[in-house]
C-alpha cells in the first residue's frame, strides 16, 4: 500500500487549495485530521472527500488497512503512525517518532481500549493465554483454532464484560458458535457481568450462563474468579471491560466513564468543539461497524 511520507504531506499543504469546511459550525477549517482508519474513520474519509472536495484530508492509523491504499490517489494523505497526544491550543497531533500533524478539525475514531485494572492478575501473560480475541474476524479464527484443538470433555469459559462494550451481541453469538463447533466434545460456560441480555442478542439454551462479574484471573492455573468463587476451564476467553481507545483519554475527549460524550446528530465532542468522535469510542450504546459507518456519514454530511 502507498503511505505518504512526512515530506508528502508538507508538499500537499504547500500546494493545497484554501477551502471552507464548517463541520456544523461557522469556523473556517480546511485541514481535517482523521485518526483511526477502521469502520468509522474510513467511512468518514470517503464521505468527507465527496462532500468537501477542496479540504485537505489526512488519515493516520498505526496499521492502515488495505482500503487506505486507494486514498492517496484521491488526494487523501495517509500515514502509518500512532498518535500519542494532542495539543489543542496549536491544533497539533503528535506521532510516535516526532511527526506533527496540524489540524483545524480533528476526527477521532480510535475504537476501544481494554480496562483491565479492576481484574486482579490480568498481566501480560493473561493477555496472551486468556486473550480477548476481540478485534475482529482474524481474532475469532485464532480462537476457533484453539477450540478445535480441545479434547473431549472440555469446558470453554467466556467472560462477558459490563455493557457498554464493542458488539454487545458478540459474546452470545460466540458462545453459540463454539457450542456448535464442540458438539459432544464439550460445553460453554458464560460468566456474564450483565443481569439482562442485550436486546439484539439471542441466547442458545445449550450454553450455561452465570451472572457475576470477573474480579480476578489466573493464567498459570487457568481460571477466573467471581465474588462467589473460582471457575476453571480448558480454554478461557476473557473479554475485558472496555472504554474508548486510550488516545481519547489522553486527548481530553473521554468522560469519567471512559467513553467520549458527543452530539449524536453530528459526532461533535461535548468536551472540545474542534473535535469529533465517531465509532465505538463515542458514548453511543450501539458499538457495531454498521453504527460506526452511520455516525461517520452523519458527521460528514454536516459539512456544508
Ligand atoms: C468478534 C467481533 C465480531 C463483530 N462482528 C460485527 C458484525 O457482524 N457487524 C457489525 O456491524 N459489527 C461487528 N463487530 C463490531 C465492529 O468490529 C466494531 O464496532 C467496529 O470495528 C468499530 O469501528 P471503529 O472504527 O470505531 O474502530 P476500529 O475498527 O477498531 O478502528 C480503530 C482504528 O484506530 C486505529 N488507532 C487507534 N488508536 C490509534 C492511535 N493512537 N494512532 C493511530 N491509530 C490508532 C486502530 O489501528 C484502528 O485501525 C464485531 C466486533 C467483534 C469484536
Amino acid at each position: 500500500m502507498m503511505v505518504l511520507t512526512r515530506r508528502g504531506i508538507l508538499g500537499m499543504a504547500a500546494g493545497g487549495v484554501a477551502a471552507t469546511l464548517s463541520l456544523g459550525g461557522p469556523a473556517r477549517a480546511d485541514r481535517v485530521l482523521i485518526v483511526g482508519g477502521g469502520a468509522a474513520g474510513m467511512t468518514a474519509v470517503r464521505v468527507l472527500r465527496r462532500n468537501a472536495p477542496e479540504s485537505k484530508l489526512v488519515l493516520v492509523d498505526r496499521y492502515p488497512g488495505r482500503d487506505a491504499a486507494a486514498l492517496p490517489a484521491k488526494g487523501v494523505a495517509v500515514f502509518r503512525d500512532e498518535i500519542g497526544d494532542v495539543d489543542w491550543a496549536s491544533g497539533t497531533a503528535f506521532g510516535r517518532n516526532g511527526a506533527r500533524y496540524g489540524f483545524d478539525r480533528l476526527v477521532l475514531a480510535p475504537g476501544i481500549g481494554f480496562e483491565t485494572a479492576g481484574i486482579a492478575g490480568y498481566d501480560l501473560l493473561a493477555l496472551d493465554s486468556l486473550a480477548p480475541y476481540w478485534s475482529g474476524a482474524e481474532d475469532e479464527a485464532k480462537l476457533m483454532r484453539r477450540v478445535d484443538a480441545l479434547e473431549t470433555g472440555s469446558t470453554v469459559v467466556i467472560t462477558v464484560p459490563p455493557r457498554p462494550y464493542r458488539f454487545a451481541a458478540g459474546p452470545y453469538l460466540r458462545a453459540a458458535r463454539i457450542t456448535d463447533r464442540l458438539g459432544v466434545r464439550g460445553k460453554v460456560l458464560l460468566v456474564d457481568a450483565n443481569p439482562t441480555l442485550p436486546d439484539e442478542a439471542s441466547f442458545d439454551c445449550r450454553v450455561e450462563r452465570i451472572v457475576e462479574p470477573v474480579i480476578a484471573v489466573d493464567s498459570r492455573a487457568p481460571s477466573v474468579s467471581t465474588p462467589s468463587g473460582r471457575l476453571t476451564g480448558d480454554l478461557i476467553n476473557v473479554i475485558p471491560p472496555q472504554s474508548a481507545g486510550p488516545l481519547a483519554r489522553r486527548a481530553g475527549l473521554a468522560a469519567a466513564d471512559g467513553w467520549c460524550p458527543v452530539d449524536p446528530a453530528s459526532g461533535r465532542s461535548l468536551l472540545r468543539s474542534r473535535a469529533f468522535v465517531i465509532g465505538d469510542a463515542a458514548d453511543h450504546p450501539d458499538k457495531t461497524a454498521a453504527a460506526a459507518a452511520a455516525q461517520a456519514r452523519r458527521l460528514a454530511e454536516a459539512v456544508v
